[in-house]
């Protein structure tokens, strides 16, 4: 049984995503009341509709490192933008972030058929500054499961498991089938992911229990999972407090 009690949660939104609810302050305060020590803010990049504007980023490095006693790290989840991977933000934005995401979203990727969307995931991992391949579990974009987790572990970048798309309530209908091969294929490459809550309200921070449940059905080794202590994701992600 894996531990999940002192996760650093690498993936929430805020309101400054336009369509998650609860503020910065909420979010820290929920997931301190909870003994969660930590998580990363990563709102919607500017394609997104509804988004911030490229300024809330850069200046997150205004925020204390612990907020209502949870450390903070400053993320952003980018959309990947075409079927070379590109990403909506720049490298100087990039730059003043400590954890950057990428995903396919419908509204800045349409369903382009499997080549595409495998393509568009490769190349994205090749981006030194993307952390972490964000939900890849949408059945609306399907792709190659093997040669996507080769690519992220020549790359070294990490497969998120993303706990909205186990819920039941779910609109990315069929993860769970998506995952089962999707472990089994990192296990078999020895490639990491993290655990993450995709939360837009604050009672989701750190909630990976969908997640963590996907990860023991498919016998996961820990050692692969890069964030179920604040040491590990620090040391995951070069960053420090
Ligand atoms: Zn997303
Ligand atoms: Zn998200």
């Amino acid at each position: 049984m894996i531990s999940t009690n002192n996760i650093i949660d690498t993936h929430n939104h805020s309101t400054a995503s336009g369509h998650a609810y609860s503020s910065l302050e909420e979010m820290a305060k929920d997931a301190a009341s909870r003994g969660i020590p930590g998580f990363v803010l990563s709102d919607h990049s500017p394609g997104m509709p509804g988004s911030a504007h490229s300024y809330h980023f850069s200046n997150l490095r205004v925020l204390p490192r612990k907020i209502h006693g949870t450390f903070v790290f400053r993320g952003i989840e980018a959309n990947i933008i075409n079927s070379q991977g590109e990403i909506d933000i720049d490298e100087e934005l990039c730059n003043e972030l400590e954890v950057v995401i990428a995903s396919l979203h419908i509204p800045t990727f349409p369903p382009d058929g499997k080549e595409a969307h495998t393509s568009a995931y490769i190349g994205a991992m090749k981006n030194p500054y993307v952390k972490i391949i964000g939900h890849p579990d949408d059945t609306r974009f399907p792709y190659d499961i093997s040669r996507f987790v080769q690519a992220a572990g020549e790359t070294g970048t990490i497969i998120e498991v993303n706990n909205s798309s186990l819920r039941p309530d779910t609109f990315r209908v069929g993860a769970e089938e998506v995952y089962k091969t999707l472990l089994k294929e990192c296990r078999k490459q020895g490639v990491r992911v993290t655990l993450s809550s995709d939360s837009h309200f604050s009672a989701s921070v750190g909630c990976v229990e969908h997640a963590a449940r996907q990860i023991e059905e498919a016998n996961f080794p820990e050692e692969l999972i890069v964030n179920l202590s604040i040491e590990r994701f620090l040391e995951e992600f070069g960053l420090e407090i």
